[in-house]
């Protein structure tokens, strides 16, 4: 089946209370239980499992070819779920561009708890063999990556790691199962931040991890996902399965847009570069093509001709881009990186980086247009 047909229908769960075609939400802490003891509809507390959790679960599984997946109440809450099937003593590889609180997190908490973590140009095949060490057991991988959506090559990277017994996890936030799906490229583990595309809206907050295969790993994953309790709760699930349903139309008419702005940005006299994998001009086009071939999604990092403050009037002067942190809702966002990142922030002070939403490509071009001349 194809992903449009997927995203509709693997989520469907058959009411018989009514016959309703839209999905009821269970908003039960606890199921009842039989005579026997047992638990016939398989529920017993809603922490271990929910009906919606486990349609959310199937249809992310689904749309990433996965075997299973496991819902949290935030895309870190995801992330600290895999490192926590990592023992004292283990080494992660993390990208030295990346999601900041994805290195925090392995830095600051699970540090202290024994594991080490290193950083290394993700997108540099040599750089990361190198950086390989005894005890490294987990790579994990952000393509595209902020701010700059550079690339890491996943096939090669699985290749690389499987032959030293390494497990390589994507965050494949950014791309969406819709133009990525890194299980089938080689990678073992698949998450996302699903309070961005997935969920679309920017009205939820919510993680995802989907595993290759029913191993020790899925089932240590299952365990830190019911004792360590971060579970999402019926109602988001709920409204993640939602936005689902409309993530293919979403992704395609998103990137469309994309593409088309970062051409039209890319000439403009105002701007000095523009990043979008998409793009010829990036340095890894070649890379995007074979790994993202149906679209590049709908991230654009933009540097403006001059200094942070002029990036910054050009932002302020945006009309229908909101000036707000996060991406991938239907609405279009713009934001000053190095300004969020703080002091230590390596990003360049005239980036604004964009996510581009549903509105018409014709007027977000207009708004972009009017803000350059400003
Ligand atoms: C937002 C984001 C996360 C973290 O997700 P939260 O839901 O904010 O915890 C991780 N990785 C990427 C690429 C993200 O964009």
């Amino acid at each position: 089946m194809k992903k449009e047909t997927l995203a509709i229908h693997a989520t469907h769960i058959q009411d018989e209370t009514a016959n309703s075609v839209a999905t009821p939400i269970f908003l039960t802490t606890t199921f009842e239980r039989s005579a026997d003891g047992s638990y016939p509809k398989g529920h017993m507390y809603s922490r271990n499992s929910n009906p919606n959790r486990d349609a959310l679960e199937k249809g992310l599984a689904a749309l990433e070819g996965g075997a299973r997946a496991f819902a949290f109440g935030s895309g870190l809450a995801a992330v600290s779920a895999v490192f926590q099937c990592l023992s004292k003593g283990d080494h992660i590889l993390m990208p030295e561009v990346g999601y900041y609180a994805s290195y925090k997190l392995a830095e600051e908490i699970m540090g202290p708890w024994g594991l080490e973590v290193s950083q290394v140009d993700m997108s540099s095949l040599p750089a990361i063999e190198a950086a390989i060490k005894p005890n490294t057991r987990l790579i994990w991988v952000e393509t595209p990556a902020n701010p700059l959506l550079s690339l890491s090559d996943i096939e090669a990277i699985a290749t690389l790691a499987h032959g030293r017994g390494i497990r390589v996890g994507v965050d494949n936030t950014i791309a969406t199962p819709i133009f990525q799906n890194p299980l089938a490229l080689g990678a073992d583990i698949v998450m996302h931040a699903t309070t961005k595309y997935i969920g679309g809206h920017s009205d939820v907050l919510g993680g995802a991890i989907v595993v290759k295969e029913n191993d020790a790993w899925s089932e240590r994953i299952q365990r830190v996902q019911i004792l360590m309790g971060a579970t999402q709760n019926p109602l988001d699930c709920y409204l993640l399965a939602r936005g689902l349903k409309t993530l293919p139309i979403r992704m395609r008419e998103q990137a469309t847009s994309a593409l088309d702005l970062a051409k039209k940005l890319e000439n403009h006299p105002q701007i000095a570069q523009v990043h979008y994998p998409g793009l010829p001009s990036h340095p890894q086009y070649a890379l995007a093509m074979k790994q993202m071939p149906m679209g590049q999604s709908a991230m654009i990092s933009i540097q403006i001709q001059g200094d942070e403050t002029r990036a910054r009037q050009v932002a302020n002067a945006l009309t229908l881009f909101t000036q707000a942190t996060s991406l991938g809702g239907v609405e279009s966002l713009v934001e000053h990186r190095r300004s969020i990142e703080g002091p230590t922030s390596t990003t360049p002070g005239n980036l604004l980086r964009l996510s581009i939403g549903l509105e018409h490509v014709d007027d977000l071009w207009a708004d972009l247009q009017q803000a350059l001349q400003s």
